[in-house]
C-alpha cells in the first residue's frame, strides 16, 4: 500500500480520491527541519507540498524510497526539480487548475488600487464615523478600468485567464509573450454562450508604454535578474497600476518603491514578495500597494482543483 505525506495539506475531495483507491495520506504537518527524517522513517512513497515546504537535494538524497513529488500548484521553485529526476524521482504540478483564482485576484488588487481600497479600508473603521465627509475628499480621485489598455507579460494559463476578464470587463488588451504568438480565447458569458477572441502578442516596449495596468504571469527562477526594474518603471505611464501575482523576484521591489514614491507610476498590487515569508515593511505599509499574503492560488474552488488534479496524477503513478 503507498503512502503519501501532504505536509501543507490537501483539499477533502483530493484526498478521499487518493483514499478510495488504497493510498494512505498523512497531512499532519512536519516541521522543515524535521522532513528528511520522517520521510525516511515513516517510509513514505511520496510527498505532496504547496509554497511553504521545500524540497531540496538533501531531502531527495536522504529519502532513497520517495518515488513522487507533487506540488499542488503551478511554480516548482520549491524543489529540486532537475536534481530529482535526475535521480529517477517523478515531479508532478497541478498547473491547470489556479488560473482563474489568481485571474481574479490580480482585478482585486487592480479595483482596489484604482479606488484606494486598501488604505479606505483601514481609514474607514479608525476614523469612518468622526471624518467621514474628510474621507470622502480624500478618495473620491478614484479611476475606472473600463477602456483604459491591460498589459499582460506572459500570455500562457494565468495571462490568459487575465485577458479575458479584461475583455470582459471593456479593456483593451497588449499581451507580451516571446513564446507565444496568438492565443484564441473562449469568453464564456452566463446565459448568452461563447465568444472566440484570438490575441496576437506584441512588443514589450509598446507594452510598458501604453499600459494602464499591467500584470505578470512568467516563470521565476530565484537568483536571477527581476523582469520589472528601475529602467522599464521609469517607461511606465505615471499613471500605471502594476501588479504582481507571479513571483517575488519578477519585480525589483526597491525600485517599485522608488517609482511609486517618485510618482513615476501611480500604484502596485502584490500578492508575491522577494523574502517571503517575512516580507518588506515598507512594501506592506505602503498605503500607494495593495498586499495579500500569497493566496493567489488560495480559493475554496482552486484548492479543490488542485486536489483533485493531484490525486488524478499521483493515482496514474502510483497504480501503474
Ligand atoms: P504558464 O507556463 O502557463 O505561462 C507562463 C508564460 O510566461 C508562458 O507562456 C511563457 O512563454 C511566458 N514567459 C516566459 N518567460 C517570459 C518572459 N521573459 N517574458 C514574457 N513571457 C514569458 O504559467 P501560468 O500557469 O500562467 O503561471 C505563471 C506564474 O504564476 C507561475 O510561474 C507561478 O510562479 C505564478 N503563480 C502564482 C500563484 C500565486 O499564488 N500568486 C499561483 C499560481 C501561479
Amino acid at each position: 500500500m503507498s503512502k503519501i505525506l501532504a505536509n501543507d495539506g490537501i483539499d477533502s475531495v483530493g484526498k478521499a480520491m487518493l483514499e478510495a483507491e488504497g493510498i494512505t495520506v498523512i497531512t499532519e504537518k512536519i516541521k522543515q527541519e524535521n522532513l528528511a527524517n520522517e520521510l525516511f522513517d515513516g517510509n513514505y512513497d511520496g510527498i505532496v507540498v504547496r509554497s511553504a515546504t521545500t524540497v531540496r537535494a538533501d531531502i531527495i538524497d536522504t529519502c532513497p524510497n520517495l518515488k513522487v513529488i507533487g506540488r499542488a500548484g503551478v511554480g516548482m521553485d520549491n524543489i529540486d526539480v532537475n536534481y530529482a529526476q535526475s535521480k529517477g524521482k517523478m515531479v508532478i504540478n497541478t498547473p491547470n487548475s489556479s488560473s482563474q483564482s489568481v485571474a481574479e485576484l490580480v482585478f482585486a488588487h487592480f479595483y482596489s488600487v484604482a479606488r484606494m481600497l486598501q488604505l479606505s479600508h483601514k481609514d474607514m473603521p479608525s476614523s469612518g464615523a468622526a471624518k467621514f465627509n474628510d474621507l470622502k475628499k480624500t478618495y473620491s480621485a478614484g479611476v475606472e478600468l473600463k477602456g483604459k489598455t491591460l498589459g499582460v507579460i506572459g500570455f500562457g494559463r494565468i495571462g490568459q485567464a487575465v485577458a479575458k476578464i479584461g475583455i470582459g470587463s471593456g479593456m483593451k488588451i497588449l499581451a507580451y509573450d516571446p513564446f507565444i504568438e496568438t492565443a484564441a480565447l473562449d469568453l464564456e458569458f452566463f446565459g448568452i454562450g461563447k465568444v472566440n477572441v484570438e490575441i496576437t502578442t506584441g512588443s514589450f516596449d509598446e507594452l510598458i508604454a501604453k499600459s494602464d495596468f499591467i500584470t505578470m504571469h512568467v516563470p521565476h527562477k530565484s537568483g536571477t535578474p527581476a523582469l520589472i526594474g528601475k529602467e522599464i518603471l521609469s517607461r511606465m505611464k505615471p499613471t500605471a497600476i502594476l501588479v504582481n501575482a507571479a513571483r517575488g523576484g519578477v519585480v525589483d521591489e526597491a525600485a517599485l518603491l522608488d517609482a511609486i514614491n517618485n510618482n513615476l507610476i501611480t500604484g502596485a498590487g502584490l500578492d508575491v514578495f522577494d523574502n517571503e515569508p517575512t516580507p518588506l515593511e515598507s512594501l506592506l505599509n505602503h498605503p500607494k500597494i495593495s498586499c495579500t499574503p500569497h493566496i493567489g492560488a488560495s480559493t475554496a474552488e482552486a484548492q479543490e482543483r488542485i486536489g483533485v488534479e493531484m490525486a488524478t496524477k499521483l493515482i496514474e503513478f502510483l497504480k501503474k
